[in-house]
């Protein structure tokens, strides 16, 4: 059994919650709490709240709050495991925890509890790692597609298709072992079948990883256009509130905007820049050639024209930085008399929006655009979608041995072979669920986690 360990779990808020598991959790924990009703807490009912008041060595009171005792196995981390609620400055659950270690409680590290988890069988390694996503989770949409991988949505059906492949290996295995004997016809069909349906499967899960890590990562952005085309009116009513100073002094903006923006199930990630423009301002420049870096990095282009005059050099400039760029024209200002010969932008754009930044406009036309553009229109948000680079390639190189070994059965090459491709693709999967991973690939994993979880 392990040595017992501790944390503060929260962040910041009123309460503090202080977890403690292993061992000795449930005794270390009733050593510094006194229940009012006089029970001690190892005796109190599993999973039951108790109030009371915790104590230093010396006696001194530290808090009142509750205790919880939870008995293995019904516990996160399979083991027997204590929780304290109190109050949550940082100078009670400093001294909580130091309470703890006097009782030889340490401190856990970082992802310990989770790992735990992991090694007691308690989640398989794509569920731990899911609950890293939910923790960091910056849409809800994203929370909501990491708490079905925490339930299982990669884990199960990556067990279900290792289990067939190692049902189907153990056919051919039998058929290895004792080479004089004829083999069945049927082997090769059956395993072709199989091998083809879960092929499929495995590669659909992998391609998946595209949208999944938009879902979690979000779509950087950035907006571009000459001064005073209406970039930071565009970013202000991205955010439906006043974030750039919109002003009608061109130059304004010199250095980044950065805001997160919620489009659909999208996270854009829009950076406003200086307008790009000919200038003999260093500091101007130097925001122009941040802008036009950022362009570069980014995954999406918004480009700005006001539509209420004709377009000039400048609006060329930002005409060139789009080159090679996913982009929207953005034609703003349509509440303004429209002047612009828009018809010399059509050749650079596949998609050219009329809006009016101010009055909003013809702004629902853009929001329902981005999202398909990127990828990410409106899907189930079930856990289907793959979030993790690690298990993507994971799952892509399991899809590559089953095609190979599907091509063996299919080809009439001779049993090990059909064997030895089916073997790596249970591996590849194995890495997934967190069988056949290595050591230090779970410590990685784990140290990514904050203290406490
Ligand atoms: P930027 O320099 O590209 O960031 O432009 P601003 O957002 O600061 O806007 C420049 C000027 O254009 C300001 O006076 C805005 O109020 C005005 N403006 C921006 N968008 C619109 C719009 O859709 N319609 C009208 N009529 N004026 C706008």
């Amino acid at each position: 059994m392990n040595d017992t360990i501790a944390a503060i779990s929260s962040a910041g808020g009123p309460i503090g919650l202080i977890r403690v598991s292993g061992e000795r959790a449930i005794e270390a924990v009733s050593a510094v709490f006194e229940a009012k009703n006089g029970a001690p807490l190892t005796d109190a009912p599993a999973q039951k709240l108790v109030y009371g008041v915790l104590r230093d060595q010396k006696g001194a009171v530290i808090d009142c709050c509750y205790a919880v005792a939870m008995h293995m196995p019904h516990t996160y981390t399979g083991e027997p495991m204590a929780e304290l609620q109190c109050h949550g400055s940082t100078a009670v659950l400093r001294l909580a925890l130091e309470a703890l270690f006097q009782q030889g409680v340490r401190q856990a590290e970082a992802g310990e509890f989770t790992r735990r988890a992991f090694l007691n069988g308690k989640m398989d390694l794509s569920g731990a790692e899911a609950v890293h996503d939910l923790i960091t989770a910056r849409t809800a949409e994203a929370a909501q597609n990491a708490a079905a991988q925490v339930m299982g949505a990669v884990g199960s059906p990556v067990h279900e298709m290792r289990e067939e492949l190692i049902g189907m290996i153990a056919h051919f295995h039998a058929v290895v072992d004792f080479p004089d004997e004829e083999i069945d016809p049927l082997l090769f069909d059956e395993a072709a079948a199989l091998l083809h349906r879960v092929t499929s499967r495995l590669y659909r899960m992998a391609e998946s990883y595209e949208r999944g890590r938009i879902l979690r990562e979000g779509v950087p952005c950035v907006i571009l256009g000459r001064p005073n085309a209406g970039k930071s009116t565009l970013l202000n009513a991205l955010l439906g509130r006043e974030r750039a100073i919109v002003t009608p002094i061109p130059g304004t903006t010199r250095d980044l905007i950065e805001e997160n923006v919620k489009v659909g199930q999208l996270l854009l990630r829009v950076t406003d820049t200086a307008g790009l423009r000919d200038t003999n301002d260093p500091i101007e420049q130097a925001g122009i050639d941040r802008a036009m870096a950022e362009a570069n990095a980014s995954s999406l282009i918004l480009a700005v024209f006001d539509g209420s005059t004709p377009l000039g050099e400048e609006d060329m400039l930002v005409l060139a930085r789009t080159a090679g760029h996913r982009a929207v024209a953005i034609l703003n200002k349509s509440d303004l008399p429209h002047a612009c010969d828009d018809a010399k932008l059509t050749p650079y754009f596949e998609h050219i929006i009329s809006l009016s930044a101010k009055t909003g406009e013809g702004f629902e036309e853009l929001l329902s655009l981005i999202p398909r553009l990127v990828g990410l229109g409106d899907g189930a948000l079930d856990g289907a979608l793959i979030t993790n680079a690690r298990q993507a390639a994971a799952l892509a190189r399991a899809a590559e041995r089953c095609e190979a070994a599907l091509y063996a059965a299919q080809s009439g090459m001779t049993p090990d072979a059909v064997v030895m491709d089916a073997e790596g693709a249970v591996a590849a999967l194995g890495e997934i669920t967190g069988e056949t991973v290595k050591e230090a690939v779970v410590s990685r994993i784990f140290s990514d986690f904050c203290v406490g979880k």
